[in-house]
């Protein structure tokens, strides 16, 4: 394999958070850590920096980035808010909710695939906010994961996918919340809900008195260009069973075609059912109890089930309350062919 870098990894202290400020500065990418999943980030200005990203993901080029902010100040330089992009900004920053709003020419143009909008986000995570700070830029950032593969929950997952192609990684230790941000656009009245995440549809209902979802609502708004891609997704199949009756029969049927046993990644209530209908505890992987520790446990099962080459996975749908949409959004995408 080609080493393009030597991978430094730094610790998320002050000497640590400088060197990576410098390599930004001089034009390169790296990863660090965020509440949602790591980022790979480049200064959101400089259009040479973010071609790096693109090439190191191998990420299509149609496919916009996020731009991170360490504060409100450097989001007015990236973008023009909206009343309704105000408020939201108001309510869920910093934290895990992107605005789609109109951009201004300060932001490189591959960095929003040529779009009139640019994605903005403040993070919460104190080692994401201060190494923005650090860079004094704007930082566009993906997952910082290879196209196409599970995003990234720890610096080890960046380094299995990225060592070698990028020039550094933050260690800022598991990341807490372990799905992408909530996704809105936020150019019209009300809210539309592009990429569900952590930030649920049900508060910024609350809030905002109604959620669309892309092509609902009398005006044409564009839809998320990335989502239409296989995403998040393990090199083995995803089967997902919509009750316990349809598991059951996913297992039996694998089970008994294929020379590879398949793996059920479940909650843990699912897996104390399954368990009593005859599946046994080797076939499972538990990914906890709550809608939080199960998203926050998923795609390290997908990235387990890679390592360990399960090429058959079993995965339930769960209720779409709260966390619920974002995770079976998460799990759909794994599932799809395309
Ligand atoms: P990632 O950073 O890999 O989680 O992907 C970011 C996602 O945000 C993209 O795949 C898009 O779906 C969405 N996104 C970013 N910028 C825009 C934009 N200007 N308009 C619509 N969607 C966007
Ligand atoms: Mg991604």
């Amino acid at each position: 394999m080609f080493k393009e870098y030597e991978t430094e990894i730094l610790a998320p202290d002050e000497a640590g958070l400088s060197r990576a400020a410098e390599l930004i500065r001089e034009g390169k990418c790296g990863a660090f850590p965020t509440e949602t999943v790591y980022g790979l980030g480049a200064n959101a200005c400089d259009g040479e920096a973010v071609a790096r990203i693109f090439k190191a993901k191998g990420r299509p080029q149609d496919n916009p980035l996020i731009v991170h902010v360490s504060d409100r100040a450097m989001a007015d330089t990236v973008c023009e808010f909206t009343p309704l992009g105000e408020k939201l900004a108001e309510k869920f920053w910093p934290g895990p909710l992107t605005l789609v709003l109109p951009k201004k020419d300060t932001v490189a143009d591959n960095v929003t695939a040529g779009l009139s909008t640019v994605g903005v986000r403040m993070p919460s995570h104190p080692v994401a906010h201060a190494f923005i700070e650090k860079c004094g830029l704007p930082i566009a950032a993906p997952s910082a994961n290879t196209s196409g593969k599970p995003s990234p929950a720890t610096a080890e997952h960046v380094l299995d996918d990225l060592r070698y192609r990028i020039p550094f990684v933050i260690d800022g230790g598991p990341v807490t919340i372990g799905l992408e941000s909530t996704v809105v656009n936020a150019t019209g009245d009300y809210p539309v809900l592009l990429r569900p995440g952590k930030v649920s549809r049900e508060e910024l209902a609350e809030l905002c008195g109604q959620v669309l979802l892309p092509g609902e609502g009398d005006f044409d708004k564009p839809a998320s260009p990335g989502m239409k891609y296989r995403h998040y997704a393990p090199q083995g199949r995803v089967h997902v069973g919509r009750n316990i009756g349809e598991l059951e029969v996913l297992r039996l049927d694998l089970s008994m075609h294929r020379m590879r046993m398949p793996v059920l990644i479940l909650s843990n209530a699912t897996a104390d059912e399954m368990m009593r209908r005859g599946a046994r505890p080797h076939e499972i992987y538990r990914l906890g109890d709550t809608k939080e520790e199960i998203a926050s446990n998923w795609f390290t099962a997908l990235r387990y089930c890679d390592k360990t080459g399960f090429m058959d996975i079993i995965t339930e749908e769960f209720d779409e309350e709260g966390l619920g949409l974002a995770l079976n959004n998460r799990i759909s995408r794994a599932a799809s062919k395309e």
